[in-house]
């Protein structure tokens, strides 16, 4: 006899990226943007001072409690965890029963049913339509018809970059009231649609958010939940004790306590997505044979190509260097800065023909 992993477990592969020399990564939809110096110093400092023999504080509460501000919203709302991937992790495996199912929409961020699957929950798809776009109807009817318990989505959406409006997410919530309703808004810095501020009307309501994204923060490890007293003491009781690590409290309470650098990194990410939009767009506008542009609300262009040749592109793009993602016949393309925008589009352009 020898041990034998389960099956759920035994064929999967380690979660890796693209390892290479890349001079300009446009895939993973980062900030471009480094932490300004002195608060780069200001979190060194912090971190000098820590006494890094002890545990951190399990409820994050400095953290918690600029974010809340930040957002306007009441910091008993709010709880931290180590990037909300392992938010994700947590409402996944915790808030299903055994047997009970989960919702997912396609295309949307691949791990909601990766973790679901691994906490073995029952999923069920609801396929968007072909532009990627879906109504509150849609969602409600499906997840009524699976009586599903838990249903996950990104608005805007990663990787479609479409989003849908305050008042849709406002009907899903009131017409799924038997089901979880978490609304991933890892990229609603880049439009201004949330529902953060709805989170105390509703039972049924959480609002997840990253620091990867608009906050800069992708190294840092740092997201939050915001949803009702009920919920967060939920979340506050599941986690594991210390999953924040004092490093990440002091770094992110740094970096959360400069409101003003928040607003000015948002504002050139927009500024610089627009642009990259903007020259796609003229591109595809003279060559509408070769490619279309999707019409998105996040840091990051999709460009829609016939047959293979989006395929082709990311790999002629990956040859000189410069990454992105490729998802079938569309590429995502985060925006980078001015000088990487200006060589991406050359590259693109010179392996159009
Ligand atoms: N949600 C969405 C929609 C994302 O795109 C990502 C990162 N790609 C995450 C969550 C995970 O973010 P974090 O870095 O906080 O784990």
């Amino acid at each position: 006899m020898a041990y034998i992993l389960n099956e759920k477990i035994s064929g999967l592969e380690p979660y890796e990226t693209i390892q290479g020399d890349f001079r300009i990564r446009l895939d993973a939809n980062e900030s471009f943007i480094e932490i300004p110096e002195s608060t780069k110093n200001e979190m060194l400092e912090g971190i000098a001072e820590l006494s890094l023999n002890r545990y951190p504080d399990p409820r994050a509460r400095r953290v918690c409690s600029l974010f809340a501000s930040y957002y306007n919203v009441d910091p008993d709302c709010v709880s931290a965890f180590n990037g909300s991937d392992e938010l994700l992790f947590l409402i996944s495996t915790c808030f299903l029963m055994k047997g009970e199912k989960a919702v997912f929409l396609a295309p949307d961020f691949s791990m909601y049913r990766f973790y679901s699957e691994l906490g073995e929950a029952r999923t069920a798809i609801m396929q968007k339509n072909s532009d990627a776009s879906f109504t509150a109807e849609d969602v409600i009817s499906f997840v009524n018809a699976e009586r599903a318990r838990l249903l996950i989505f990104s608005n805007p959406c990663n990787p479609t970059g479409v989003g849908i409006e305050r008042q849709e997410v406002i009907k899903i919530i009131e017409g799924c009231p038997d089901c979880l309703v978490a609304v991933d808004e890892a990229y609603m810095e880049f439009w201004d649609q949330s529902v953060i501020d709805l989170v105390c009307n509703y039972d049924n309501l959480m609002v997840l958010k990253t620091c990867s994204k608009a906050f800069r923060m992708a190294g840092i490890r740092c997201g939050f939940c915001v949803a009702n007293k009920t919920l967060t003491d939920a979340l506050l009781a599941v986690k594991s004790p210390y999953n924040v690590n004092s490093m990440t409290q002091t770094a992110a309470a740094a970096i959360l306590s400069h409101p003003g650098e928040l607003d000015a990194a948002i504002a050139h990410i927009k500024s610089s997505a627009a642009s990259l939009k903007q020259e796609l767009s003229d591109m595809a506008a003279q060559f509408p044979d070769k490619l279309s542009v999707r019409d998105t609300c996040a840091n990051f262009s999709v460009i829609e190509m016939p047959g293979d040749s989006a395929k082709r592109m990311y790999e002629a793009l990956k040859k000189e260097g410069i990454l992105v993602r490729c998802f079938g016949s569309f590429l995502r393309v985060t925006a980078g800065s001015d000088e990487e925008n200006a060589e991406f589009i050359r590259a693109f352009e010179n392996n159009l023909f």
